[in-house]
């Protein structure tokens, strides 16, 4: 057992306690408090955090481990075993910058849940999709260049085509491990010979794997970027629409008719602009072009009343999207129209919510797993606190202590 004793912002949404008192025994929080509330008994463990924040454990909504890349056709060259390296390094970078859960929506990470329960690698909690389902010629299918047999070798994605296909694909990764489905109704920014406005699967086949994801007691989140794969999405009974680009009043509707969410992942548009000079040349003009219209779609959700999630959308390339500066979707949405507030909500309680796992974490609250992020100084007066894994002080996941920089002598004898 031990005490934290600081500034809490619980994630609920709810008023700052400015002297408070969360209490930790073996895995959970037995309590949030006041400090004058509770008297801490004798020889526990206190953790006093002067001028710094006490918060829930970052959720990040939307990442692909172990990429390694944003070049869709460089990813073909990696081999599964550099890829899973890769995604060891990523995750030791997320939980530096605060993040002690994460959603993937294509990949490999359910793969990873084993080994880090195992404690044979430190990572976050993971919420997977395994891999994403696409039409013959779609986002994630590679082709022109390259022979269909490597999509096996991306770890991304599975090429299914109508309704019963998709419905044994959407099978084969529950099988697998998944948690929920991923698909793609729309091209994208980084695939090769499609534009991100063009519609992929018909609503029959959208709709039989969002069948097969209810069954499972799961949803369907789709890759959607252009008005008509969305509101195809949308009709098929989609539940998460990541990225969300070219959004009309219709789709608002929809989005409210559905209690969707928007993960908008503006932090990978921004570097993508960024470095505009580096991005292969099919990149370039899709994402001039949709750049303005992600923040007016964005801002038309917001108003409405949907819920947003936080998503990077980070790949993990070194150079360009490197884990920890995920963190950056704090800033970004923000900067979109959000309160500080409404951002760490966007990456705590709503997050909890997208990965069904609302009652287990997301806020600091009794009962719920001890998975807390201590910050430098408090981030609803500077945003951009939060954005620089140096300002990140302490992360607890599963009520230990995986990160630890605060002056020794404030924190006893707690060790990692
Ligand atoms: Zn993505």
């Amino acid at each position: 057992m031990f005490v934290l004793k600081g500034r809490i912002i619980d994630g609920t949404g709810n008023s700052v306690i400015e002297k408070g008192v969360v209490v930790v025994e073996k895995n959970k929080i037995k309590l949030v408090c006041k400090e004058y509330e509770y008297r801490t008994p004798e020889g526990v463990e206190v953790i006093e955090v002067e001028d710094g924040t006490i918060m829930p454990g970052f959720i990040d909504q939307h990442v692909h481990l172990g990429m390694g890349t944003v070049n869709s056709m460089l990813m073909y060259t990696m081999t599964p075993y550099e890829k899973t390296c890769q995604a060891v390094w990523d995750m030791e970078k997320l939980i530096e910058a605060g993040f002690t859960t994460v959603r993937e929506p294509g990949g490999f990470a359910h793969q990873l849940k084993g080994p880090i329960q195992k404690g044979l690698v430190n990572g976050p909690r993971i919420s997977a999709s395994g891999k994403i389902l696409t039409q013959t010629g779609g986002h994630v299918d590679v082709y022109k260049k390259f022979p269909i047999e490597l999509n096996e070798v991306t770890l991304l994605g599975v090429i299914a085509d109508g309704t019963d296909a998709v419905r044994q694909a959407a099978r084969m990764q529950f099988r697998e491990g998944a948690d929920f489905i991923k698909t793609c109704t729309t091209g994208g920014v980084t695939s090769q010979g499609n534009t991100n406005t063009a519609s992929q699967y018909s609503i029959s086949e959208i709709k039989a794997m969002v069948e097969e994801a209810e069954m499972h007691g799961s949803y369907v989140a789709a890759h959607a970027q252009g008005t008509r794969g969305i509101k195809n999405a949308l009709v098929a009974g989609v539940k998460s629409i990541e990225h969300g680009m070219f959004m009309d009043e219709e789709c608002i509707e929809l989005m409210v008719k559905n209690d969707a969410w928007l993960v908008p992942t503006f932090s990978i548009a921004h570097m993508y602009m960024e470095n505009i000079d580096t991005l292969p040349e099919w990149v370039v003009p899709k994402i001039k072009a949709s750049y303005e219209a992600h923040y007016k779609s964005f801002e038309m959700c917001h108003k409405a009343g949907i819920k947003i999630g936080y998503g990077s959308d980070f790949l993990g390339d070194p150079s360009i999207c490197p884990y920890g500066k995920n963190s950056m979707e704090f800033e970004r949405l923000v900067h979109a129209g959000m309160s500080p507030m409404e951002a760490i909500v966007a990456a705590t309680k709503t997050g909890s919510e997208i990965i069904m796992r609302a009652d287990e974490v997301g806020t600091l609250e009794e009962g719920k797993l001890a998975d807390i992020t201590i910050v430098t100084g408090n981030p609803l007066e500077n945003i951009n606190l939060l954005t620089d894994a140096d300002n990140i002080k302490i992360v607890i996941i599963d009520g230990k202590i995986r990160k630890n920089t605060l002056n020794e002598n404030k924190i006893n004898s707690i060790v990692v």
